[in-house]
């Protein structure tokens, strides 16, 4: 073997070395099916209300084989984060909301009308609990959201079919515990309530095929979580920054520091101790700012009460899980794995809305810069004699 030969064989062995390496921490989005026994999780979302280039708001995507796909919250700029995965839209048809504040909704116009843009066929079905109070239900809100985003729907209509610009509610009682809110094809969802700013917002359970992950949105340790986490495989609960760095960066007077961190939120000690009561197969900590400075001090508060499987929780990272394993990796932005369209039902042209005459004389003649793309277009598509070539 000549020299060359040996240092190419070298190279190629080392990048094989590499890519088993690499797979063991990485996954190429839409580089691998599911396997029918486990479930898929992904954090779309981890961060908190305050914008931050690293981190949407609260989001977690749950995939299975037999029973679809299920989104957990949709905080704000969560879905282009679930873009990632270029899943076709149909796929993507159903939402659970466990409250209503911005950074676990916010992005709901971009999954109902990015989803009705790219081909989505049906209506679009959201989840939600009642509020303590009038206007303080899922209901109320989506129907006043379908208001506020009146235009956007109506000046869509005629071009899109209308049906997938539907949303569906589902709204129920957010005071009942253990409540079946879905159930369909294997897979199960209850409800139940979580302590958390006013009265109203829940946590769910997801159950599929003997395997079962809790999602409590946002929620302060209680008596109903305990309750209904018992024998999870993976119980995802917020755990608060470290009521330090809050005064020493956010320049909060210590008082309300502790107030916001111990009190209104789930400090790290606290989510430790129950996590060592409710001991889940994988705890999986989120809603804090996730920074090399902000990492060590919670993690090091929860391992002053639990010694578990632990994961704090960036966007994209993802959990296989199966009765065997849990396997922990990132996803990575695949450039060969583009966004799946649907097969968009035909629009109902009656639905049309005429822009007036006023504008429509006011369009600058773009004929002949557009004539020589126009041609090879046509040459392409329609032969000569091609009756809808005029239609197009
Ligand atoms: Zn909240
Ligand atoms: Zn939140």
């Amino acid at each position: 073997m000549t020299m060359m030969r040996k240092v190419l064989l070298g190279l190629i062995l080392l990048l094989l070395a590499l890519a088993i390496i690499y797979k063991q921490f990485y996954y190429f989005a839409g580089s691998e099916s599911l396997a029918e026994d486990e479930i898929r999780l992904t954090a779309c979302g981890t961060g908190m209300p305050a914008p931050n280039p690293f981190q949407a708001g609260t989001c977690w995507l749950i995939e299975t084989t037999d029973a679809g796909n299920f989104i957990f919250d949709l905080g704000t700029h969560s879905m282009g984060r679930i873009a990632t995965l270029a899943i076709e839209p149909d796929k993507l048809d159903k939402v659970f909301l466990t409250h209503l504040h911005s950074d676990h909704w916010g992005d709901l116009p971009s999954l109902w009308i990015g989803g009705w843009v790219m081909g989505r066929s049906v209506p679009l079905h959201v989840y939600g609990p009642s509020g303590d109070g009038p206007g303080l239900g899922t209901d109320y809100a989506i129907e006043h959201f379908l208001e506020a985003y009146r235009w956007d729907r109506m000046s869509r209509n005629g071009i899109l079919n209308p049906l997938p610009g539907e949303i569906i509610v589902h709204e129920f009682d957010h005071k009942i515990e253990g409540n079946v809110i879905y159930e369909q094809n294997g897979a199960k969802v209850l409800s139940f309530p979580a302590v958390h700013a006013i009265d109203g917002p829940v946590a769910y359970r997801f159950e599929y095929n003997g395997l079962s992950v809790v999602l409590t949105g946002d929620n302060f340790p209680n008596q109903f979580t305990l309750r209904n986490s018992q024998n999870a495989d993976v119980v995802i609960h917020e755990s608060f920054l470290n009521p330090e760095f809050m005064v020493d960066n956010f320049g909060l007077h210590p008082k309300v520091s502790l107030e916001v961190a111990t009190e209104v939120h789930t400090s790290p000690q606290a989510f430790g101790m129950l996590m060592s009561e409710l001991k889940p197969r994988r705890a999986v900590a989120f809603h804090f700012l996730n920074l090399p400075i902000t990492t060590g001090a919670i993690k090091d508060g929860i391992r002053e009460n639990y010694q578990g499987e632990l994961d704090l929780a960036d966007d994209m990272m993802m959990w296989n899980i199966s009765k065997n394993n849990i396997r922990v990796r990132q996803v990575l932005w695949n450039p060969f794995n583009p966004p799946k369209p649907g097969q968009p039902l035909p629009p109902n042209k009656d639905m049309t809305i005429p822009m007036s005459e006023r504008l429509i004389d006011s369009k600058l003649d773009v004929k002949e810069v557009e004539a020589k793309m126009k041609a090879l277009f046509h040459q392409k598509y329609f032969d000569e004699h091609d009756s809808e070539k005029d239609d197009h």
